[in-house]
C-alpha cells in the first residue's frame, strides 16, 4: 500500500512563496494498490486536481480510469477540487464516491452536485460524461474486493464526518481528520448553579468511551493521519468546539493507539514552512524513544506501507 499526499493543508487552499514546501492544496490523499492496479482516493480538496492530472498523464487510449473516492466530509476543504478532476469529465472513467449519509433530505448525490450549478460552475452535473456512482456511508466494516477492508468511524466534528481505516494484507493505514477529542459539555463546576452532579458524571463518561472508540479504531496502524490544525496554546485559546485537534491531541492519540508512525495533518492556512518546520522540530525533540515516527505531512511525499 503506498500514500502519497497531494493536498495537506485545512479550510482553504493557501498557495504562495509561505507555503512551498509542505504545500498549499487541501485535503487529498492517494492510496494506491500497485499489485492490484488500483486506486483509493480519501477527500477532493484542491489537491486532487493535481492527482487527476497526474492520472491523466498514465492514462492510454486502452485505458480507463476506475477509482474510489472516500469522501471523509461535506466541508469546502474536502470537496472543492472535484470539478476540477479531469478524470470526472472522460466518458470512460467510472467514478464511486463514497461519504456520509447526514444530510436529512439531500443525498450525498446532491450535497456534492450541487457545485456543478450555473451560478457556480459551467457545467451542470447531468453533463459529466464520467459514470459517477455514490455510495452512502455509516459506521461499519466494507469489503471493497482484492482483500481490500475499509472501517469508518464517526469523529468529532460540527458535521458529521469518517474517519477511514483501510487494511490490506496485514498493513493498515488510517486516517482521523477534521475531528477533535470528545469532551463533556456539561457544567464541572460545583459552584455554578447550572451544576448537576448526575449530567456531569454521564457527561465525563460519555466522553471517555467515545474517545476510546477513536482509541480502538485507529489501534497498531502502520501510518496514522490525524488533525493537528492547532497547537495546545492556540486550542485552549478559544478554538475548542471547532472540530479540530491540537498537535499535542494528535500525539497523544499517536501514544495510544501504538502506531507506527503518524503524520500530523489539515495544517491551518496561517502556518507557514517557515512555523511548520519549527512545531515539527519541537515536537520531534518531545517525542520518546522507541514512539511513533512524528512527522508533519507534505505535499508530494510518498510512504510505502
Ligand atoms: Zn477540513
Ligand atoms: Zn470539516
Amino acid at each position: 500500500m503506498h500514500i502519497t499526499f497531494w493536498g495537506v493543508r485545512g479550510s482553504i487552499p493557501c498557495p504562495g512563496p509561505r507555503t512551498v514546501r509542505y504545500g498549499g492544496n487541501t485535503a487529498c490523499i492517494e492510496v494506491t494498490f500497485e499489485d492490484l492496479g488500483r486506486t483509493l482516493i480519501i477527500d477532493a480538496g484542491s489537491g486532487i486536481r493535481d492527482l487527476g492530472n497526474a492520472m491523466m498523464a498514465e492514462k492510454t487510449s486502452q485505458t480507463s480510469i476506475r477509482t474510489d473516492i472516500l469522501l471523509t466530509h461535506t466541508h469546502w476543504d474536502h470537496i472543492i477540487g472535484l470539478p476540477f478532476f479531469t478524470p470526472i469529465s472522460l466518458p470512460d472513467s467510472q467514478l464511486t464516491i463514497y461519504g456520509p449519509a447526514t444530510f436529512g433530505d439531500n443525498s450525498l448525490k446532491d450535497v456534492i452536485g450541487w457545485q456543478w450549478s450555473y451560478p457556480y460552475f459551467p457545467v451542470r452535473q447531468e453533463e459529466l460524461a464520467s459514470c459517477i456512482k455514490y455510495v452512502d456511508l455509516a459506521e461499519g466494516i466494507f469489503d471493497l474486493g482484492d482483500s481490500i477492508y475499509l472501517r469508518t468511524k464517526y469523529l468529532n466534528h460540527p458535521v458529521l464526518c469518517l474517519g477511514y481505516r483501510i487494511e490490506h494484507r496485514g498493513k493498515t493505514f488510517c486516517t482521523v481528520y477534521d475531528h477533535e477529542p470528545f469532551r463533556n459539555f456539561f457544567c464541572a463546576d460545583p459552584d455554578n448553579a447550572a451544576y448537576q452532579d448526575d449530567m456531569y458524571r454521564q457527561g465525563e463518561q460519555a466522553a471517555a468511551e467515545e474517545n476510546q472508540r477513536i482509541i480502538e479504531f485507529s489501534r497498531h496502524a502502520d501510518l496514522l493521519v490525524t488533525d493537528a490544525q492547532y497547537t495546545g496554546e492556540e486550542y485552549s485559546a478559544g478554538k475548542s468546539g471547532w472540530g479540530h485537534s491540537s498537535c499535542e491531541d494528535a500525539i497523544a492519540l499517536a501514544h495510544q493507539t501504538n502506531v507506527r508512525s503518524v503524520a500530523l495533518f489539515h495544517h491551518d492556512p496561517m502556518r507557514g514552512d517557515a512555523e511548520l518546520d519549527k512545531l515539527e522540530a519541537h515536537y520531534h525533540r518531545s517525542s520518546t524513544p522507541g514512539g511513533p515516527d512524528i512527522f508533519f505531512a507534505r505535499e508530494g511525499i510518498k510512504i510505502t506501507l
